[in-house]
């Protein structure tokens, strides 16, 4: 099977939910795996768990030497790079008058400076194969998200970012592609529930009432969706956004 049978793959925050779930998804469809996160055990742990000869890396995808080095990493491990999934994220919500510098600087660091230092230095080596998938999480807050906008501005901005790398570098046989996830339950759904005084299953419910498939997101949604952009049959798909978020607005 085509798919992404031994292509090499490498999933930004990798650790833990949605990012886990799809370097889990990409090695039991036959890719090898580099999993990145910041804390480098967790990475490490997290490719012990998925086996299959996965990797984990230490790097903060801000940081354009530790993601030189990580994309080099990847190369002398595996001899290529073929499957980039930039999904490291994080929130610092707040509502716009009480939003710091560093809260506005934090968000767009990781989300778009992360997405794009991650995608130049990962090019290089898709460019010399003449093959390459871009995978790139945005978020249904691109849409514009109360006390979000930081978060919403990178989503957004990754969707601009998505299609001018469709553009770029389809002649090089390079697809670029974004999800935008609706509530899919992870480590950041459960602290923003916490933050505002709720739980995850009441976050759960309340979003399952407003949408037509009637349940909560889960990583697996969100590596299908994935899985198919990083394959190989994909390939006449590129530039768009595919919103996984259970038909949100519909109702
Ligand atoms: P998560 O459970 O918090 O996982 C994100 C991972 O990224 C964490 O392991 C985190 O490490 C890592 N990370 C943060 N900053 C990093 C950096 N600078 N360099 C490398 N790794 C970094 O979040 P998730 O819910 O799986 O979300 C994954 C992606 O989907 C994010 O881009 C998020 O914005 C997007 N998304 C999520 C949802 C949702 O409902 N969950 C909806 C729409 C979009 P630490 O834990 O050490 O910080």
């Amino acid at each position: 099977m085509a798919g992404v049978q031994d292509r090499v793959a490498l999933v930004t925050g990798g650790a833990q939910g949605i990012g886990e779930a799809i370097a889990t998804r990409l090695a039991a469809d036959g890719a090898k795996v580099a999993v990145l996160d910041l804390n480098a055990d967790a990475a490490s742990a997290t490719a012990t768990r998925i086996g299959a000869g996965a990797i984990g890396i230490g790097a903060d995808v801000s940081k354009a030497d530790q993601v030189e080095a990580a994309v080099e990493r990847v190369v002398a491990e595996f001899g290529a790079l073929h499957i980039l999934v930039n999904n490291a994220g994080v929130l610092r919500d707040n509502m716009l008058f009480k939003m710091s510098e560093d809260d506005w600087d934090t968000v767009m660091n990781v989300h778009l400076k992360g997405a794009f230092l991650c995608s130049r230095a990962a090019q290089v080596h898709m460019v010399q194969a003449h093959y390459g998938r871009i995978v790139t999480m945005s978020s249904t807050s691109a849409l514009g998200n109360r006390g979000q906008a930081n978060y919403a501005t990178a989503k957004a901005g990754l969707q601009g970012f998505t299609k001018t790398l469709a553009i770029e570098l389809g002649q090089f046989g390079i697809t670029a592609n974004a999800i935008a996830p609706g509530f899919i339950e992870t480590a950041m759904t459960k602290a923003t529930a916490e933050r505002i005084g709720s739980t995850i299953e009441e976050m759960r419910e309340r979003v399952a009432a407003t949408i037509p498939v009637r349940r909560g997101g889960v990583p697996a949604d969100i590596a299908n969706t994935a899985a198919f952009f990083a394959g190989e049959e994909s390939g006449y798909v590129t530039g768009q956004v595919i919103y996984v978020d259970g038909g949100r607005g519909l109702l």
